[in-house]
């Protein structure tokens, strides 16, 4: 009966958004694992809230009109789902990638509620972004796509109704010129995004975070069960904010990490990826990864990202997108002897991938809980932009670090409650979705 509750909400979601592969991966992932939940709680069914759930409360989509360096008009779409704010205002990054579509922030949109809940801080789910391309153009094109861009999405946010970051796509020079387009339409200096540069509100350990939480989370994971970073191979997947503030904790850690990547090919340096380089070359000078080999000897370069997969680890940390780790990629981990598995992009591993994983005892970390650390930390960017305060970097680094250890034991503890226990998939997703069901309860039908 239970059970029929649950597939018969997904059913309904399917036929209502044929056309969104993502969200109905994401959505079918999370509702599985709700089933124990439902069922010890018929109440949910009662009040509607799966079906309430999985409906965005609000999804703006809007036209972004802009004027390229030649003169010529161009045209992008722009989006933000204001999914769910039962927990808190919404709260979620901002994308821009050509293949940005609604599926695709749909998915990003609903994953966000339950990891904004897990994070402990009063955060609802959001998610945005564009169509827009930023490969390849000037910093006076970026500047006038997101001063568009912005020209729209402000009537819509605000420090205490939603408040966008960055993405893939949208870092700190993204985030500088949406914030001065708000603040010029708006006549209000408020802590609107997160991801703000230093001078103007932002947090330190911001940039940082999402890398550095997935290192803490990852290592509470390992170290519950004996093991440790030290001396470990690892492979990180992309080489943008997430993937280089990885390399530098799991550096810092002990480890050594032998393979990153772009969305054209991947650099092996079996001496162990050297942060400073590669952080110049990705995030200072916006190269392609190809000149990390050129720049060091002894390294190699192939063609084609989904080739890294086949370089043997101890960790695999896939940082860079959705579904770019399928079940080819994860046996050959497996076989290759990888014991360990964070995700630091969101939804980067297929369904299929996780139950290999799963099945042979993988620890896996999945992105729900693992790369949360970014998220977090905005929500201790707005709280310092609340209280016009500035925390140094160690404060706050303290604090992502208790926010990972703690999103780790909520959903082990979860799992364990349920009867999956080291299932950390079914116990973020049930530990994420109580306090957002309980809030809903109370708040009634709306
Ligand atoms: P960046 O834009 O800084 O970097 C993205 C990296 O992934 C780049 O190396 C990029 O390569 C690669 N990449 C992007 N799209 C593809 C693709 N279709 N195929 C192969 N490689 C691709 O983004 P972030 O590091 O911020 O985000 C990475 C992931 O982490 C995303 O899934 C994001 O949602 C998630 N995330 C990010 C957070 C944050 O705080 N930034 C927080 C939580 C999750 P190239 O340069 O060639 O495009």
């Amino acid at each position: 009966m239970t059970m029929s509750y649950v597939d018969s909400v997904f059913e309904q979601v399917k036929q209502r958004n044929p056309n969104e592969p993502e969200f109905l991966q994401a959505v079918q992932e999370v509702l599985e694992s709700l089933k124990p939940v439902i069922h010890r709680h018929p109440e949910f069914a009662e009040a509607g809230l799966l079906e309430r759930i999985v409906e965005p409360e609000r999804q703006i989509i809007f036209r972004v009109p802009w004027v390229d360096d030649r003169g010529k008009v161009q045209v992008n779409r722009g989006f933000r789902v204001q999914f769910n704010s039962a927990i808190g205002p919404y709260k979620g990054g901002l994308r821009f990638h050509p293949t940005v579509n609604l599926s695709i922030i749909k998915f990003l949109g609903f994953e966000q509620i339950f990891k904004n809940s897990l994070t402990g801080l009063p955060i609802g789910g959001g998610k945005g972004g564009s169509d827009f391309d930023p490969k390849g153009k000037s910093d006076g094109e970026i500047m006038r796509f997101c001063q568009s861009f912005m020209t729209e999405l402000y009537r819509h946010i605000g420090a205490d109704c939603d408040v966008p970051a960055g993405d893939i796509g949208v870092g700190g020079r993204e985030i500088g010129y949406l914030f001065g387009q708000y603040k010029r339409l708006r006549n209000c200096y408020e802590g609107v995004l997160t991801g703000k540069g230093l001078t103007y509100g932002g947090s330190l350990v911001r940039t940082e975070a999402t890398g550095y939480g997935l290192c803490y989370f990852v290592d509470e994971m390992i170290r519950a069960k004996g093991r440790s970073f030290a001396g470990a191979t690892v492979v990180i997947s992309g080489s943008g904010n997430v993937s280089l503030y990885a390399l530098e904790k799991v550096v810092q850690l002990g480890g050594k990490v032998v393979a990153m990547s772009d969305s054209n090919g991947y650099i092996v340096d079996p001496a162990g990826v050297d942060f400073t380089l590669m952080r110049r070359i990705k995030e200072v000078e916006r190269r392609r990864i190809k000149e990390y080999a050129a720049a060091k000897p002894g390294v190699e370069y192939h063609e084609g990202c989904a080739g890294i997969w086949s370089v043997k680890c101890d960790i695999a940390l896939p940082c860079a997108t959705q579904n770019e780790l399928d079940e080819r990629a994860a046996q050959q981990l497996v076989d290759n002897g990888c014991w360990a598995v964070g995700e630091g992009a969101n939804m980067p591993s297929t369904p299929e991938a996780v139950e290999i994983f799963l099945k042979n005892k993988v620890l896996f970390a999945p992105a729900k809980a693992a790369n949360a650390g970014g998220v977090a930390t905005s929500a201790l960017e707005m709280s310092q932009n609340s209280m016009r305060l500035s925390w140094t970097f160690a404060e706050v680094d303290a604090k992502l670090k208790e926010i990972m250890a703690g999103i780790y034991r909520k959903a082990s503890e979860a799992a364990k409650e349920y009867g999956y226990e080291d299932n950390l998939v079914v116990g973020a997703n049930i530990a994420g979705f109580l306090k957002v069901a309980q809030a809903m309860m109370a708040q009634g039908i709306v």
